[in-house]
This record gives C-alpha cells, structure tokens and sequence, in this order.
C-alpha cells in the first residue's frame, strides 16, 4: 500500500486498476476500511498487513452495490460496512446476481459476503465512524446509491466509479434520466474540489488537485459528447476492452442528442 496523505493508505489491484482505500484513526490502532478488492488471496493479505501495523478494522464503506465494490471476508473482522440507504438496499436486492458476476469475473473471488452492508439513514453527511471525520458525497450518477467519501482533514477524495482516468464516465443507463443525474454528480465534484488535495477513483490512478479538475473537464467533455455525437473520440476508448466499449456503445443509444 502507498500512503497517499497521511493516514491514507491505498492499494492497487491487476483486475481492472482496482483500488482499495485504508483510512488511518487519528489514534493511530484503528482504521477504515473502503471497497476491499479485488480476490479472496489480496483481501486476506490486506487484513493481514492492517493487523501487522497494529491496525483494527473498525468500520469499512462501500461506494455502490456493484459487485467489486462489496466485497469481503472474514480476515476484515465484523466492523460494520457503511453504504448508502439506497445503496444497501439495492445490494440486498441484487445480491445473487452480483455473486454471480463476481465469480465469472476473475477466479479466486469470494462473491458470499456481498450483501453485508449496513445502512446509513439517508441523508447522512458524515460517516459514524469515530475514527477520523469523513463526509459521505451521495449523488445518482454511475449507480444507484452511489457515494464518494471525502477525508476531511488531508482533502482525499474516494470517488468510486467516477473521475477515472482509465474508464469514461458510466452512466446508470437504468436510470431515468442518466445523463442529468452525471451532470449533477459532477457538478457536486465541482463544488468540492477546491478542498481536494488527492483524488482516488475506483479504478485507476491516483491523483493530485490539478488532476482532478483535469478530469472533470474530461468528464464534462464526454458527457457533452454523448450529446453531440463526439465521446467517441475520448482517449479513454482508446484501447478500451470489449466490456468497456460496451457500455460506451449502450451509453450513445441511450443518450440522443438533445435528450437524457
Ligand atoms: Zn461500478
């Protein structure tokens, strides 16, 4: 793990740049542990590199109830796992596909503890976490429930599945207005971003303040291109995998010009 601020620690998965987030207690002997990832080996040596800095799981977060965002195992402890209302409800919801999808995905993913969230009441602005204070940035872009955290005192921004450098903006095409929901998503960024030091998407690389407005303008640009017939050309395409391209693909059907 890197430490990113002081008292973040963040980890780097082969799968899809998969990152997972430790958040050090201001004690120093507890933590925070946010979208552990990626297989049931790296989760283990994760807990077991936590427990070899004297570190205790005390409380974890999941940005959104997609599957590589929900898993767990035992090593972590029994802290609770902070998500959205909506977001643990949608993962209760679809707890056997997303344990589906964890298994095709990648061999050695243990896809059994994916419903074990806890629900925040909604509208909850600061995590009940008493290790550090961390506000929890709710918005309806990407998935349902889905929540950035922000660490107050170092200005870290974990941002889940937005501001990637590696993948476009995915818009929740289940939604019913998807594109109005991004463009709000990021204009709630936008207001925080002056007090963002370090950003760290969900997949992808770590970043500082300047990166991140670099990213909003890319992500605006795309957005604004789904509209006008130009994401196509995002660098971020470039290469994409298959899946990628997909949802790219599913994301200018959906959006025509002129509409959401
Ligand atoms: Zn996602």
């Amino acid at each position: 793990m890197i430490e990113v601020a002081p008292g973040v620690l963040v980890a780097t998965h082969p799968f899809c740049a998969t990152t997972t987030t430790v958040v050090v207690g201001a004690d120093g002997r507890e933590c925070l542990v946010v979208d552990p990832a990626v297989t049931a080996a790296e989760i283990d040596a994760l807990a077991a590199d936590l427990a070899s800095r004297g570190l205790t799981v005390t409380g974890a977060f999941s940005t959104h109830p997609h599957w590589d965002h929900l898993l767990w195992r035992p090593a972590l402890g029994d802290a609770p796992r902070w998500a959205t209302a909506a977001a643990a409800q949608r993962a209760r919801v679809v707890a056997d596909d997303n344990a589906r999808k964890a298994r095709e995905a990648l061999p050695g993913v243990d896809g059994r503890w994916l419903d074990r969230v806890t629900a925040l009441p909604p509208g909850t602005h600061t995590l009940p976490w008493p290790g550090r204070s961390c506000r929890v940035l709710e918005h309806r872009a990407h998935a349902v429930g889905h929540a950035a955290l922000l660490v107050d005192d170092v200005g870290v921004l974990v941002a889940g599945d937005m501001l990637s450098d590696v993948e476009p903006p995915l818009l929740d095409l289940d939604a019913d207005t998807p594109w109005d929901d991004y463009s709000d998503a990021l204009a709630l960024f936008e207001t925080v971003a002056p007090e963002v030091s370090v950003l760290v998407p969900g997949h992808g690389r770590v970043g500082d303040h300047d990166e991140l407005v670099r990213r909003l303008a890319a992500d605006r640009a795309y957005l604004g291109g789904l509209r006008d017939g130009t994401a196509s050309g995002d660098p971020r395409l470039t290469d994409a995998e298959d899946w990628l391209r997909d949802e790219h693909e599913a994301a200018v059907r959906r959006i025509e010009p002129g509409l959401s």
